[in-house]
């Protein structure tokens, strides 16, 4: 069978088993989406968490041109990465093309031969391609469990030259965070490094916006912060924040670095301005959290204090057919919200995500939830 014919097989049986996706194209107006048939809908598909990329007005696009190794670098590279490092409080910083590049490109480059990853099992698949393309042996912790990392290290760690615990802050599909402050003890405990994705969480939590890392003051117990340029802050992009020498050696040895073109300058320049304003964007991180806490209290969610404001909202459904019909159900009363389905989340755990933004209303959630209720 050649590649082609391969392709189309898996394609088939995708969608035999109803997991085939197409790209549909939408317009974003504030709070709402509009579909390519013209369906007017709420929406709760967006990680524009501040409400910044529906506010800016759309420009003309310009491309870098070439790598930035190469030709693509401009003064605004240099100046969103300075102001990126300021905003991360580290040395230094480099962009990558996207978040995804950024997660995958740092673990992979970064832990390399004969040392050891250990890494969350609900990490974000980009972190996750990261573990699969370093040339370290990984192992999988269950989901938050220090202990079990522990245990693991112990067993382990003696036979690796360096160790690397990796990790998203937020959980993007669960809205979860990662127990920074244990993970940096037991980091310090066995000589490992500490790589966070800090992508839903920049710009939402810390008093500046600056992530889990701020809010819970462990910058400076982090060995790299990773971050997406793409949600909170409205652009397209990703960074990485650390010391001068691990910044530099990725700019040296980084793959999706070197070898794809640098960000465009309207796109650095849009992060830039965003990255400004985000740090006195104190009301709609405020409105965003307290819309947060309200829907989980409409809807009867407990979790634990600081969870409570965490802007991403799981509905657990269980079947993808379920979650799909529900789905389309709030779809008909003029809502999106996403069901999310394996393999983006682990098999019988489909579920509806609900992602607030500063452009939401409580009127929003309280129709939101009397459609829910209805069901
Ligand atoms: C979205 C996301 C990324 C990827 O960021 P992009 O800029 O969209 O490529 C990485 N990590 C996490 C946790 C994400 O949610």
């Amino acid at each position: 069978m050649n590649a082609i014919e391969d392709f189309q097989r898996s394609l088939e049986h995708l969608k035999k088993v109803e997991r085939f996706r197409s790209l549909d194209p939408i317009r974003t107006d504030g709070a709402y989406l509009i579909t390519e048939s013209n369906l007017r809908l709420c929406n709760f598909g967006s990680n524009d968490y501040l409400g910044f990329a529906s506010r800016r007005t759309q420009r003309e696009g310009q491309g870098a041109g070439s790598s930035a190794l190469v030709a693509g670098w401009t003064d605004s590279h240099r100046e969103l990465s300075q102001a990126l490092a300021v905003f991360e409080q580290t040395e230094s910083a480099c962009l990558f093309p996207s978040g995804y590049a950024a997660c995958s490109g740092v673990v992979s480059t970064l832990a390399r031969e004969a040392d050891v990853i250990f890494s969350d099992s609900l990490n974000h698949a980009s972190l996750i391609d990261g573990c699969r393309l370093s040339k370290a042996q990984c192992f999988i912790y269950p989901h938050r469990d220090v202990n079990s990392l522990r245990l693991l290290l112990s067993e382990h760690r003696a036979n690796f030259r360096r160790a690397w615990i990796v990790t998203d802050t937020v959980f993007s599909m669960d809205g979860h965070l990662a127990p920074l402050v244990d993970l940096c003890d037991v980091g310090e405990d066995f000589e490992a490094g500490l790589i966070v994705d800090e992508a839903h969480a920049t710009g939402v939590l810390g008093e500046r916006g600056a992530g889990l890392t701020e809010l819970l003051g462990v910058k400076d117990r982090v060995s790299v912060v990773i971050g997406t340029l793409s949600k909170a802050i409205g652009s397209h992009g990703g960074f990485a924040a650390s010391d001068e020498t691990t910044i530099n050696y990725l700019i040296n040895h980084c793959r999706p670095l070197i070898y794809s073109t640098a960000l465009p300058p309207t796109s650095v320049m849009a992060a830039a301005n965003s990255l400004k304003t985000i740090q006195d964007s104190f009301h709609e991180r405020k409105h965003v959290k307290s819309l947060a806490t309200t829907l989980r209290g409409l809807l009867g969610l407990v979790v634990e204090d600081r969870e409570s404001s965490v802007p991403i909202v799981p509905l657990l459904i269980g079947t993808d057919k379920d979650s799909l019909a529900a789905s389309s159900r709030l779809r008909d009363s003029g809502f999106y919200v996403p069901a999310i389905r394996p393999p983006t989340v682990p098999e019988d755990t489909a579920r509806l995500r609900i992602s607030l933004t500063a452009l939401h209303t409580e009127k929003m959630l309280q129709d939101l939830v009397s459609c829910l209720h209805d069901r």
